[in-house]
């Protein structure tokens, strides 16, 4: 079979393996679509902490190849994987805090992952996804951890929200708010391709950064950070209403620090929340992409085969370009 291995650092490049043997409780599964992300890039340059020779790739879905005798999974079956992989006895595991878990790992990060025709994955990390056109299933995982931000951030509908940052998660974070029943909705992001296209997704107006810094500060009952910057996350705090709330979901640098004010936290009664991965959310985020009603089409800028990947990852990502989705058992293996 056919993969995308991270053999060192800036080395990505397609490699043939043997199909992996599958071992009791895991399942094999011919992957049918995989999202490219931020942390491929991160890893590929050697930023993110990961295992090297490495498959990349942990958003990612497809049809069961193989299962145990008796498993509930069968051949054929269409399933999206939740890629974190925690203990389940732990203190945070059992408080339902999985992502906390000091054991977690993940395909694609620690593991061998989705950028291969074929993947083993513990059976208890798959979801039924029948009904769902398989390029979805690229967006499982982004969606399942914008859902954990959409559940911290508390929205009943008719607040105020805004969105920083217009790529993938921002722009889903703006179709999950209008879901949510949100009355504003502004995205704030500096390309005005991404603007634009907030606005056929649910955003009711749109502005650079420097225009929210110069009319809207002060203003949302709920800043959705997604940008991962630090200049962003400022921004936020300055954006929040007063007793408003941050919901921090992008990722800054580790060990990169901000200055703050502690005494308008106080006096503001402002609620700063982090949100990190997908936390028993995949379930719901499968069930949102099946019922249809978020655009992911809009999402996707282009389908790529897996001799594509390479080039793309060590480039920095096309002007405009939202998700990139990688097909990699289009044709399937022969059994
Ligand atoms: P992305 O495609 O890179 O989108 C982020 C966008 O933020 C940028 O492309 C950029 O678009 C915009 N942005 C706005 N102001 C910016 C500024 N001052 N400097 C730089 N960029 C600015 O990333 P993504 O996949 O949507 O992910 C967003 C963040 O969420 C990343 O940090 C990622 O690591 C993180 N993440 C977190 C979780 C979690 O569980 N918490 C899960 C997945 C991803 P413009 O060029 O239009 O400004």
């Amino acid at each position: 079979m056919r993969c995308v291995e991270v053999q060192g650092v800036g080395l990505a490049a397609v490699a043939e393996r043997a199909v992996p043997e599958r071992r009791p409780g895991w399942v094999l599964i011919d992957v049918l679509a995989c999202g490219l992300c931020g942390t491929d890039r991160h890893i590929l340059r050697g930023e993110y902490p990961s295992r090297m020779p490495l498959v990349l790739g942990h958003e990612f879905g497809g049809r069961v190849r193989e299962a145990d005798p008796g498993s509930r999974w069968h051949a054929g079956d269409l399933v999206s994987v939740d890629p974190n992989i925690s203990c389940g006895a732990c203190s945070h595991c059992t408080a339902g805090r999985v992502a906390l878990c000091p054991e977690r790992y993940a395909l694609g990060v620690d593991i061998d992952g989705g950028l291969s025709e074929v993947v083993a994955v513990p059976e208890s990390q798959l979801y039924a996804a029948s009904g769902i056109n398989p390029l979805h299933l690229a967006f499982v995982e982004p969606l399942a951890c914008c859902l954990r931000g959409m559940d911290l951030s508390s929205l009943r509908g008719g607040e105020s929200v805004a969105v920083i940052g217009g790529g993938v998660m921002g722009q889903l974070v703006v179709q999950l708010a209008a879901l949510a029943g949100a009355s504003r909705i502004t995205l704030i992001t500096r390309q005005e391709s991404r603007r634009e296209l907030a606005e056929t997704l649910g955003a009711t107006d749109t502005c650079s950064p420097d225009e929210a810094d110069r009319d809207l500060s002060r203003t949302y009952d709920v800043v959705f950070e997604c940008a991962g910057v630090l200049e962003t996350v400022a921004q936020s705090l300055r954006l929040a209403r007063r007793g408003g709330s941050v919901i921090l979901l992008g990722i800054p640098p580790e060990g990169a620090t901000l200055p703050i004010s502690p005494f308008d936290l106080v006096v503001d009664e402002l609620r700063v929340q982090g949100s990190v991965l997908n936390p028993l959310t995949q379930e719901r985020a499968v069930a949102i992409v099946r019922e249809g009603s978020l655009d992911l089409d809009a999402l996707i800028s282009r389908r790529l085969t897996l001799d594509e990947v390479g080039d793309v990852l060590a480039s920095q990502p096309g002007a405009g370009d939202i998700k990139y989705v990688v097909e990699p058992a289009a044709r399937p293996l022969a059994p």
